[in-house]
């Protein structure tokens, strides 16, 4: 969708992520998610009276982690507030959240931009809540209430708003999906609800400098989906501007299968919170001892690994991209080197190339086909390196690879056990290669002729004829000094 050129879009996001502890945010019940609904709840996450929270440490831990790896500055003493409102889905009638005194602020992250320049966006703050139950009313029976999410740890992650485009939205949330992924606090999952986005946004035209008046976009579960409602949502406020209007501070709800945003009833979002501070928690108290511990567990963030992966192994910045992209796909690679450089004794840098082109060219392909991640791949980093290693020492040609990685695909097995039972050792043997290419060139006279009277182009006819002959299996390197000799000795 094409954008009015005399408007500059704001955008400020707000992004809630689940947090991956073993157990809820206050109480001892489980966070697994998919469970009989129901069944992952205790009096302290339904709010009985009497009952008392207790930090679970941690979802501390978590955000430090989140906090330090965007550049936050870490609260030595934050508070947990209360957020009252009344909804079925929420039993204690209250969420515990951060409000005033948050323990992360004033962070940022990089983003990747289209134009290649990346940019910085600001993050105000980053927050620890639990999350709310769940209504379910698309059934024909009446609303029915699932707490079993009651007091699940969440963060919370708000932007400056410092995004100027749909795209940039996207790349934002990108970001922070591949931050909380490679950390580890968050599987990253939109379609499930793991990560979660709510965007703010307004309009004002090029040159003023004065913000417009932002509305609220929610409801929106794909990365998909945040771009295509901020495109329309923008499109609307122009518009509207255009025609004389106003736009009006309020919450829509994205509408996927209409693709509009339609406002919430008004009466839904007038909402004051009354927050006040928990009276039944204490004040989370972060020193600097514990900061450090944590800076110290943080595991190799993608920029500098992809900035590794250019020096030390001297691939491109686009390989050291993809391959760094997600950090499941980065071990596997380096899995893969590290066994690879195993069996040829050749260092790494020398064979990174090489590897890199096999993942990025069929395994994540087929991981794109298949729609499937790293934990469900048939082949494992030892059975590749064990595969690229024997086209490495001639055993197979890397035509024949194709088909043996096909069928490790399929079966599991490993290389070798595949090359000798479907008899695909590559025949490096000349005289064999010789027979081949003798057969080849009497029965193609007529191609000999062209070839003898200048057209060198059949020559790679006569490659394919003879990988033809061989199923396949000739040394292609072999093949092609037979036939140029072969060739060469007719022209004289
Ligand atoms: P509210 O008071 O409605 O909660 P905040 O100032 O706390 O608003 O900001 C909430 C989010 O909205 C933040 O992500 C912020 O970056 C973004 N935001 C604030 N003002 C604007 C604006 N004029 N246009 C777009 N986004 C905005
Ligand atoms: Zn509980
Ligand atoms: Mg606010």
């Amino acid at each position: 969708m094409r954008l009015n050129k005399d408007y500059e879009p704001i955008i400020g996001l707000e992004v809630h992520a689940q947090m991956l502890t073993e157990t809820k945010a206050f109480c001892g019940c489980s966070t697994k998610f998919g469970s009989e609904p129901n069944t992952n709840v205790c009096p302290v996450c339904l709010g009985m009276p009497g009952t008392l929270p207790v930090l679970n440490l941690n979802l501390v831990e978590f955000v430090l982690k989140i906090g330090l790896a965007t550049n936050c500055k870490i609260a030595p003493r934050s508070i947990f507030a209360r957020k009252n409102y009344f909804y079925p889905d929420l039993p204690k009638g209250y969420q515990i959240s951060q409000y005033e005194k948050p323990i992360c602020t004033d962070g940022f992250a990089e983003i990747d931009t289209d134009d290649g320049k990346g940019k910085t966006i600001g993050l105000t703050r980053i927050h620890m809540e639990e999350d709310a139950g769940k209504s379910i009313h698309d059934l024909d029976v009446d609303t029915l209430v699932d707490v079993n999410r009651c007091g699940v740890p969440l963060i919370e992650i708000v932007s400056e708003p410092d995004i100027r485009s749909p795209r940039e939205a996207y790349q934002f949330l990108s970001k922070i999906k591949q931050l909380v992924t490679y950390l580890g606090i968050c599987d990253g999952n939109m379609e499930e609800g793991s990560l979660r986005c709510d965007a703010n946004v307004s309009v004002r035209r090029k040159g003023q400098e004065q913000f417009g008046t932002k509305t609220e976009v929610k409801n929106m579960n794909s990365f998909r989906n945040v771009e295509r409602a901020l495109e329309y949502e923008i499109n609307r406020q122009i518009q509207l501007i255009e025609d004389g209007g106003e736009v009006a501070q309020e919450t829509l709800l994205w509408d996927a299968n209409q693709n509009v945003a339609y406002p919430m009833r008004s009466k839904e979002e007038a909402h004051d919170y009354r927050y006040f501070p928990d009276p039944d928690l204490v004040p989370v108290l972060v020193d600097e001892t514990w900061i450090e511990k944590v800076r110290a567990s943080l595991p190799e963030l993608p920029t500098p690994r992809r900035d590794r992966f250019i020096a030390e192994l001297g691939l491109s910045k686009y390989d050291a991209e993809v391959l760094t992209n997600e950090k499941r796909v980065a071990s596997y690679y380096e899995e893969t080197l590290a066994a690879l450089a195993g069996i040829t004794g050749q260092p790494s840098k020398n064979i990174a190339k090489t590897v890199s082109n096999w993942l990025m060219t069929d395994v994540l392909r087929v991981m794109g086909e298949r729609k499937t991640d790293i934990p469900e791949f048939p082949i494992s980093p030892k059975n590749l390196a064990a595969m690229i290693g024997l086209i490495i020492d001639g055993t197979i040609s890397g035509k024949i690879a194709k088909e043996v990685f096909e069928e490790m695909l399929e079966t599991n097995e490993h290389p070798r056990t595949i090359v000798k039972n479907k008899n695909l050792v590559q025949v490096s043997d000349s005289s064999t290669i010789e027979l081949a290419v003798d057969e080849v060139l009497g029965a193609n006279k007529p191609q000999v002729d062209k070839y003898l009277g200048g057209n060198e182009k059949v020559f790679g006819f006569f490659v394919g004829e003879t990988m033809k002959k061989m199923q396949g299996k000739g040394n292609p390197k072999i093949v092609n000094e037979v036939l140029k000799r072969k060739l060469g000795s007719l022209k004289n």
